[in-house]
Order: C-alpha cells, then sequence, then structure tokens
C-alpha cells in the first residue's frame, strides 16, 4: 500500500479538502501511475453532491487523469516506467460479457468499476484522479501520444471520448449537419471532434457570449437557444444533435431541429427527468438516443485521432486548493471550458 495526497469531498454537498488516501500495492497487471493533470468533469459535482443518488464518501472525484508510469507489474506488457498513460471513466469490468467482449466495456452487464464513487473487484472503494498517484490495470489504461500534451490530454478522457464516441456511431463528417448543445467541458470538444471529422458544425448556446470562442473552435454557426427565432430558422436543419447540457433540457424543442430520420443524442446527465411530447420523435421517424463515455478500444483510436489533427482542451489550469471555487464556476456555465488540476499542488 501507498499514502498518496488527494483532495476529497468528506460528505456530501461538503467542500473538498486535502486529505491522504491509501493505493492498493502493484499487483501483477497493474501500473502505478503519477498523476499529472486532472480535469474536472460536472460528473464529479453531480455525484459530490449526491445529485445522481446516494454515493460513497470520503469522495475523491476524477475521471480526466494524465500522467506517467512509475512501476509496472511483473506480468504488465503493454506499458513501461516512464510512459505517457490516461485513464477514463472506468478502471475495471467483468472482462467476460457480451458488452466487454466487444469493447463496450462501459456498458459492461455486471457494471462497470468507476474510477471513483464504486467498489473495486477488492471489495475496497475507488478513488479518482484528484491525487498524485493512482494503481490502475493495464486493461484500463489508454496510451497519451506524444503530440499531446498531458495537461490539455486529460480533459479528452472523459469529455472527448463522450462526444467522439457518438460523433463516429451516428456518422458525423462531410456532408453531415451537427449540432453541439451547450458549450462547456463537453460541447467545446464535440465542435473541435466534428469539425476535424469534417461535419458542418452548429453550436447552439443558452446565449452568444461565447460565440467568438466557438467559431475558432471550429463551429460554422452560433446561435442562443434563449432566442425563439433560433427554432425557426434552424427547424428541420440538423443530421445530428449532440446535447451535452447538465440540467434538464426542452428536448422537443431540439428534436424539431432534425431532419426526417435525425438523431438527436443526449450525453447531459441532469438530475431531474424531462418529459417529453412523443410527437416529437413520430414526425420525421427521428431518433431520442443517449451515449456514455466510450470504451477503452474506442477512447485509445480518441487520442490517436486527437494526436493526429492537433486536437486537445481548452484548459484552464488551478492549484487544488481552487477546486472548490471552480465547482461553482462550471455550475454558473462560467467554464472556458474545462477546469484541469495541476496535481503537484494537491
Ligand atoms: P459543463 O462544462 O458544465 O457544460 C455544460 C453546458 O451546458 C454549460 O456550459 C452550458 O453551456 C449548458 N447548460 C448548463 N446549464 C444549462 C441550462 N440550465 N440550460 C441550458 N444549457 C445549460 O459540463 P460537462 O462537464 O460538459 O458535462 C455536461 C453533462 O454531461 C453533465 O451532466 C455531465 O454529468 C454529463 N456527462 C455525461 C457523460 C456521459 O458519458 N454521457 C460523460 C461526461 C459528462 P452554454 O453556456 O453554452 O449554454
Ligand atoms: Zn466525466
Ligand atoms: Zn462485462
Amino acid at each position: 500500500m501507498t499514502t498518496v495526497a488527494a483532495y476529497a469531498a468528506p460528505a456530501a454537498k461538503a467542500p473538498l479538502e486535502r486529505t491522504t488516501i491509501e493505493r492498493r500495492a502493484v499487483g501483477e497487471f497493474d501500473v502505478l501511475i503519477d498523476i499529472e493533470f486532472a480535469g474536472i468533469c460536472h460528473s464529479d459535482i453531480h455525484q459530490a453532491r449526491e445529485g445522481w443518488g446516494t454515493a460513497i464518501f470520503p469522495m475523491v472525484p476524477g475521471h480526466e487523469i494524465a500522467g506517467v508510469v512509475s512501476e509496472a507489474g511483473a506480468g504488465v506488457t503493454k506499458y513501461k516506467v516512464g510512459d505517457r498513460v490516461g485513464v477514463g471513466c472506468m478502471v475495471d469490468s467483468c472482462r467476460e460479457c457480451e458488452n466487454c467482449l466487444q469493447g463496450l466495456e462501459q456498458f459492461c452487464l455486471k457494471g462497470m468499476v468507476g474510477t471513483y464513487n464504486a467498489v473495486g473487484k477488492d471489495g475496497e472503494p475507488t478513488y479518482g484522479g484528484y491525487s498524485q498517484k493512482i494503481v490502475v490495470d493495464e486493461n484500463y489504461v489508454v496510451r497519451i501520444p506524444d503530440g499531446l500534451s498531458l495537461d490539455v490530454a486529460a480533459p479528452l478522457l472523459c469529455a472527448g471520448i463522450t462526444t467522439y464516441s457518438p460523433l463516429r456511431h451516428w456518422n458525423a463528417g462531410p456532408g453531415k449537419k451537427v449540432a453541439v448543445v451547450g458549450l462547456g467541458g463537453l460541447g467545446h470538444m464535440g465542435v473541435k471532434i466534428a469539425h476535424a471529422m469534417g461535419a458542418e458544425v452548429t453550436v447552439l448556446s443558452q446565449s452568444l457570449r461565447k460565440q467568438d470562442d466557438g467559431l475558432k473552435l471550429g463551429a460554422d454557426h452560433y446561435y442562443a437557444t434563449s432566442d425563439p427565432k433560433t427554432f425557426e430558422e434552424l427547424a428541420g436543419t440538423f443530421d445530428l444533435i449532440i446535447s451535452t447540457v447538465s440540467a434538464p433540457m426542452d428536448f422537443g424543442a431540439l428534436l424539431s431541429l432534425l431532419k426526417v430520420d435525425g438523431a438527436l443524442v443526449n450525453v447531459g446527465a441532469p438530475e431531474e427527468p424531462v418529459s417529453l411530447n412523443l410527437f416529437s420523435v413520430i414526425g420525421g421517424r427521428k431518433t431520442l438516443a443517449g451515449s456514455m463515455i466510450g470504451g477503452i478500444r474506442e477512447t485509445q483510436e480518441m487520442l490517436d485521432f486527437c494526436a493526429e489533427h492537433g486536437i486537445g482542451a481548452e484548459i484552464e489550469l488551478i492549484n487544488a486548493a481552487e477546486i472548490n471555487e471552480a465547482y461553482e464556476r462550471v455550475l454558473a456555465s462560467d467554464v472556458r471550458y474545462r477546469f484541469v488540476i495541476d496535481t503537484a499542488t494537491i
């Protein structure tokens, strides 16, 4: 066991504070990772505040982890000391079910083991990236390509893959009109990735406040959802809409923006349910779908794609002492566009 400095929420809604945690001894197939950077995902806030239901405390959030391998178990074949690696939202799964076997470990039939706020196969709670080291089975670790700096790569481990996966699955590319709803951590990655895939990209944000940024990130068009004219002008426009909104949304209004056979894919995980008039999918044979992160193989594919296209996150690097303030700013949609913790400051 190794004692490691970390930032933890001691109880639901309590501010995060510095503490120490124990990491398991490095097993045969484990790597010890010296964490350099950890992104702050809105999911960290939902969970630290028990917005999704009962959670495990103390909680060390963080599932956007970038660092360097500092020790490898005797059976490890994929990584060696000094390798630049990442860990996303899961650190284990059953490895045997049909979903795991297809590389869809996030949908493991026995339940994936979350990087934090979960219980590992050893029966111990898992603790995430707001810490200086983590021990992870090599099969749940991905390689960060040389072309990507670790700080801007960290957010790719959740925000990147969560937008890449549905964009790929629903064939974003040349000739496709794609809208991204919400220009936060996920949304800004969605814009960059959809643009790199060759799609025509529109941002649908609450206001035009971030329009200049959105266009620089690669969007072709930018509209405010607070303006009712947006919905008149864009009715029937999109092949694909990815909603990254963290609060309940009017999905009926978003569905009205799809072409016939278009798909609205929701990746946002609001704490409250939404209601929907089903006539909004009947007319136009529309699809309302969801998507959750991506499998390990696809996460590696996404990192390689991002390196090839020179895509990292737009980040605001913070010290650990600023985590609580960063949470408030995320809640106020005042994030440009991902807070990343310099874990040396923990
Ligand atoms: P974020 O950085 O806070 O971005 C969310 C954006 O949604 C905000 O920047 C804002 O964009 C918009 N928004 C917020 N409140 C809104 C409201 N009341 N009405 C309309 N728009 C609103 O959060 P994130 O880290 O990108 O995460 C977004 C959501 O995805 C969270 O619920 C998170 O838990 C979830 N998530 C899901 C997965 C998955 O696998 N499915 C993975 C990661 C995260 P504008 O200011 O541009 O309007
Ligand atoms: Zn996340
Ligand atoms: Zn499984």
